[in-house]
């Protein structure tokens, strides 16, 4: 009798395996984050995991594709499991255009990605995050950048920085440095500007084409600056932009903390449906981001025909929770009661209703185990009491309770139960 082996006994590469403590985590973050989102009128929409792949490839950009997971169905249909949730809540509106706009809804939901597998990169994951659809004022962007602070204040991850960035900032420098033929390139070499050194993303642009003193101005102009700073470079490059960011701090200041944004032009995002702010947000110590977002003003118009323009955020839940260590919440059981007999079986039964009814939570020892077994079993369980019904006690209409946090015991009347 060998059973599985071992590596059929773990979850496939990539997928984890969530047990109950992990799984109150879970929740626990989950519940935080809701709150917050429905605290700004925001309301939770779902859509199937399974999506038709021209959905998902449809603005997904290259490196996006090569990670749907991607299958046929019985009947041939193309198909592949959901990447993140904004394209399928694209897809969701341009079928139910009759929804007023603003659209303001969040998610919690588990995405999959066909990623190699490390440190805070899975292949299922949860994000949470917010759209907000129908807005092309930078109130807008204040409000998503709001509802990101006060969620990362809600799990206490206070000490969180938001990297901000506009793709129309890039794209206007590489204009006036004559650099757009190379945007491409120069997206993927910033984009590593954090895991990579100097020479190394200089030589990413370089090879693709990009002169050596434009890759080198390119590169010391993208670091981080501070917001008040941004609006003047921004005024400079375009007065639009300017003045758009002028009036986005100025709103800003009364809700985040300014001290917590910053304007980095290396924050590129990888997905390619970004036309204006993008941003990416950092926990702690945690060197990988545990959120990004901006706008995405032609992503919509990609599925409904109708320009419709609309941004959002969402955070990699995992990520987040390895932020904050918070990996395990144990949720102990209210009562555990062991009985000796039949007799005290059948008063046990009784109590137990009452106080499922009353809203505790209540295990009957199943009769298989003696007092010294149970006593370990429920120290290992989590357990807050341990009620005995003995003999001696029903005689007396008493049961005895050991209150396994305080380690006091105590008898108390069965009618008081
Ligand atoms: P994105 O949808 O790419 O903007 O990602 C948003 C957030 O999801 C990122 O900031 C990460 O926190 C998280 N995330 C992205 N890819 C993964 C992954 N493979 N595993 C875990 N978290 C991820």
């Amino acid at each position: 009798m060998s059973g599985l082996p071992d590596h059929l006994r773990k979850p496939v590469r990539g997928m984890r395996d969530w047990t109950p403590r992990q799984i109150y985590a879970l929740r626990h973050v989950e519940d935080t984050l809701r709150k917050v989102a429905e605290s700004f009128g925001y309301r939770q929409v779902e859509t199937p995991v399974v999506e038709h792949f021209e959905v998902l490839a449809k603005k997904a950009g290259q490196e996006i594709v090569n990670e749907i997971y991607v299958f046929k169905d019985k009947a041939g249909r193309d198909l592949g499991l959901r990447f993140d949730m904004t394209v399928p809540i694209a897809r969701l509106l341009s079928y139910h255009m009759e929804i007023p706009k603003p659209v303001r809804w969040y998610y919690f939901s588990k995405v999959f990605r066909y990623d190699e597998p490390q440190h805070g990169r899975y292949r299922e994951f949860h994000q949470f995050g917010i759209e907000l659809v129908g807005s092309s004022t930078p109130r807008a962007e204040v409000e998503v950048l709001q509802v990101l602070a006060e969620s990362l204040n809600a799990v206490n991850a206070g000490n969180y920085l938001i990297m901000l960035n506009d793709r129309r900032a890039i794209d206007k420098l590489l204009e006036r440095w004559e650099l757009t033929p190379y945007r491409e390139i120069i997206y993927r070499a910033l984009d590593k500007k954090s895991k990579m050194s100097r020479e190394e993303v200089l030589k990413i642009m370089t090879a693709g084409g990009v002169p050596l003193d434009k890759a080198e101005k390119l590169y010391d102009a993208a670091s981080e600056i501070e917001l008040h700073d941004a609006v003047d470079f921004l005024t400079a490059l375009d007065s639009n932009l300017g003045s758009f960011y002028s009036q986005l701090v100025r709103y800003l200041e009364d809700a985040v903390p300014l001290e917590r944004v910053k304007f980095n032009l290396s924050i590129v995002r990888g997905l390619d449906y970004y036309t204006g702010v993008v941003f990416e947000v950092f926990a702690g110590e945690y060197k990988l981001a545990v959120g990004g977002g901006g706008r995405y003003d032609d992503l919509l118009q990609l599925y409904s025909g109708v320009k419709t323009p609309a941004l959002g955020f969402a955070i990699g839940v995992e990520r987040l929770m390895e932020a904050l260590g918070l990996l395990e919440v144990e949720k102990p059981i209210d009562y555990y009661i062991y009985v000796f007999d039949d007799e005290g079986y059948r008063v046990a039964i009784k109590i137990a209703r009452k106080l499922r009814q009353s809203g505790y939570s209540v295990v009957i020892e199943l009769g298989e185990k003696n007092l010294k077994d149970t006593f370990e079993y429920v120290l290992k369980l989590g357990v807050k009491h341990l009620m005995i019904i003995g003999k001696r006690e029903l005689e007396r209409g008493v049961v005895k309770i050991r209150d396994l946090g305080k380690r006091l015991e105590y008898e108390i009347p069965i009618e008081q139960l």
